[in-house]
């Protein structure tokens, strides 16, 4: 997954980017050295946490944050690729569901995905017309103080997961509690039906 990470990021800073990035993160030994495509845990949250800092301080706040969230973007499309053929999200039964409750299986399957090959601790709480995804353990934001939720990788995973599983519709996504800002949890509140119906 950390290799995803930063396979993404190439994708939308480009490799000056990224070395700019991974340079002011203090993780040099990362330039130019991908971490092995496997499962092993090798890649700390404390990476995680560096990079996302990094972002926001050569871009700005600003920048930074829609950076991030295209990035998450990305990293769904590369981990699809590795991770889709063993969730089952790409089969037939899946694809026949009806929306709803293709959004409700996809996000337990996802945070199922998280628990079982990261230590990510997620759960999905449901309510009336949202979602709550709430990271108990949470490695965008690892290590980090921030006046306001930072965890915009996580959205856009999350955006770009509900874009997939929809066939191309967007849903509100919205961090609204997070640990780096004093919360317990990193909270994303996820809408049940799309914006655009
Ligand atoms: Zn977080």
């Amino acid at each position: 997954m950390g290799r995803i990470i930063l396979l993404a990021l190439e994708e939308v800073i480009g490799r000056i980017g990224v070395n700019a990035v991974l340079n002011l993160a203090g993780l040099q030994d990362r330039i130019g050295n991908l971490p092995p495509n496997n499962l092993d845990l090798a890649f700390p949250f404390e990476e995680v946490g560096q990079i996302q800092e990094s972002l926001e301080r050569l871009y700005g706040p600003r920048g930074g944050r829609g950076l991030a969230l295209r990035t998450g973007r990305t990293c769904f499309k590369y981990g699809l690729r590795e991770f889709g053929p063993m969730l089952g999200i790409s089969d037939l039964a899946f694809r026949l569901l009806p929306l709803t409750m293709k959004v409700k299986v996809g996000a337990e399957v996802f945070a199922d995905t998280f628990n079982k090959y990261s230590d990510q601790i997620v759960s999905v709480e449901e309510a009336d017309d949202l979602f709550y995804w709430q990271i108990e353990r949470c490695p965008v934001c690892w290590g980090r103080e921030t006046e306001q939720p930072c965890c915009h990788l996580a959205v856009g995973v999350l955006q770009e997961s509900l874009f997939w599983v929809s066939g191309g519709k967007n849903f509100m996504v919205e961090e609204t509690r997070c640990i780096a800002a004093g919360d317990s949890t990193c909270t994303i509140e996820i809408a049940r039906s799309p914006i655009d119906g």
